[in-house]
């Protein structure tokens, strides 16, 4: 008999991960689908970084390295931090690891112990909540919606707060929503947690090269914050490097002291090749490459919103960074089309995944389930055509 543990059936597969594998099945079965449910970028890793990784194979860099990266990349990462965010981390409060997903289980797995709470102010990054859960954390969702361009205000998230409320995690700019927090709105936050010292504040800037605001700014370098904040960051999205594998975290030295004590246990340093390339990357200087594709970005987003604007129903605020629209779609629960209704965003999902081919991210995964995601980390042509197809297919349901 077959039989996997409790702690596995409490866990959701990745709803990101589980409409790209739906797609690549429908496309292996020779049907043409536009796939805009993964968030990565459609850009190749620019050329001096992989120079950097070949350099790195002639020389040998085939070893073992030290669990939390090495020396010289979390040098790098120092200076990357100090240079483009203000932010004061020494190296040895530095953990490189594989992928900021595994940094984020490192926190999380360090920090919860079973039912401590963790603030989710909604929308958030799906694998967020089942990374708590599998730390055996109590997510606790804190709503927004697109009227407020999903933020949350000091006053929600206090009124969410209990004596187990161990930490709050977000990210800015936001996957799904595109929000950005400005320093002011941060500033606020910061103020209010200051009557809280025992909260700890995981701050994930993963998409920090991706504002259209032109201006990052990390929760970390509020004074008050600073030693219990960490602060999350990789080379996956503002480099295209997402198959390389590497994420990292700043953070007291106490956390990264224990994230490198579980990751020492699971997987070790991550590719001593990729972790090259990535020091690479951390020392871009001017960042060209990053920038073309931001800019890349911010043409496609707004051509995007242009484009579902004009189909009736479809509720769109303007996204200020990362790669992604989150519309309210809400307005269609309740068509139908051969029998079936259309009663959620997932069931919205489906039908344009089986009727119009495309695929898209239900809104519930990220905890705002009247909204979808689309992901328009994908050329001007793909995107005109797939929205082409949503307005056409959307059209047909009564
Ligand atoms: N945080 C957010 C908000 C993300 O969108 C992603 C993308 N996968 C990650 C973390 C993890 O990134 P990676 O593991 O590729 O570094
Ligand atoms: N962060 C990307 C996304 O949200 C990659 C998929 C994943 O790692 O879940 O789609």
């Amino acid at each position: 008999m077959t039989k996997v543990s409790g702690r596995l059936n409490r866990l959701a597969e990745s709803a990101t991960l589980a409409m790209a594998r739906m797609s690549r099945e429908l496309q292996a079965k020779g049907i043409n689908i536009i796939a805009l449910s993964l968030g990565e970028p459609d850009f190749d890793t620019p050329e001096f970084i992989k120079e950097a990784a070949k350099k790195a194979i002639d020389d040998n860099f085939s070893h073992y390295t030290p669990v939390a990266g090495l020396p010289e990349l979390r040098s790098s990462i120092s200076a990357k931090f100090k240079r483009d965010n203000l932010l004061e981390y020494t190296p040895d409060q530095i953990v490189v690891s594989t992928g900021a997903k595994q940094s984020l289980a490192n926190v999380c797995l360090s920090l919860l112990d079973p039912e401590d709470e963790v603030l989710l102010p909604c929308p958030y990054w799906v694998s967020y909540a089942e990374i708590i859960k599998l730390a055996e954390g109590v997510p606790v969702e804190i709503k927004s919606t697109i009227d407020s361009d999903f933020k949350i205000t000091p006053n929600q998230l206090e009124a969410s707060i209990t004596s187990r409320t161990k930490m709050i995690m977000f990210s800015s700019p936001c996957n799904p929503s595109g929000t950005v927090y400005t320093q002011s709105e941060l500033e606020a936050i910061a103020k209010m947690l200051e009557k809280y010292p025992n909260i700890y504040i995981v701050s994930d800037e993963i998409y920090e090269h991706i504002n259209f605001t032109d201006k990052h700014y990390s929760i970390g370098t509020i004074s008050s914050m600073k030693d219990r904040t960490v602060t999350v960051n990789g080379v996956s999205k503002g480099f295209a490097m997402t198959g390389w594998r590497v994420g990292f975290i700043g953070a007291p030295l106490w956390i990264a002291k224990a994230c490198n004590k579980i990751q020492g246990q699971v997987t070790s340093a991550t590719c001593a090749i990729a972790q090259k390339a990535a020091e690479r990357a951390m020392l871009a200087e001017p960042r060209s490459t990053t920038k073309e594709m931001k800019e890349t970005f911010l043409k496609r987003r707004n051509m995007l919103v242009n484009l579902l604007k004009e189909i009736p129903g479809i509720k769109c605020n303007i996204p200020q960074g990362a790669f992604y629209v989150f519309p309210d779609i809400s307005s269609y629960f309740g068509k139908s089309y051969e029998n079936e209704v259309i009663n959620n965003a997932n069931d919205f999902c489906m039908y344009l995944l089986n009727f119009a081919h495309v695929a898209c991210v239900a809104g519930d995964a990220f905890g705002n389930p009247e909204c979808i995601r689309i992901s328009y980390a994908a050329s001007d042509k793909k995107l005109t055509d797939a929205v082409s197809r949503i307005k056409t297919h959307l059209g047909k349901l009564s």
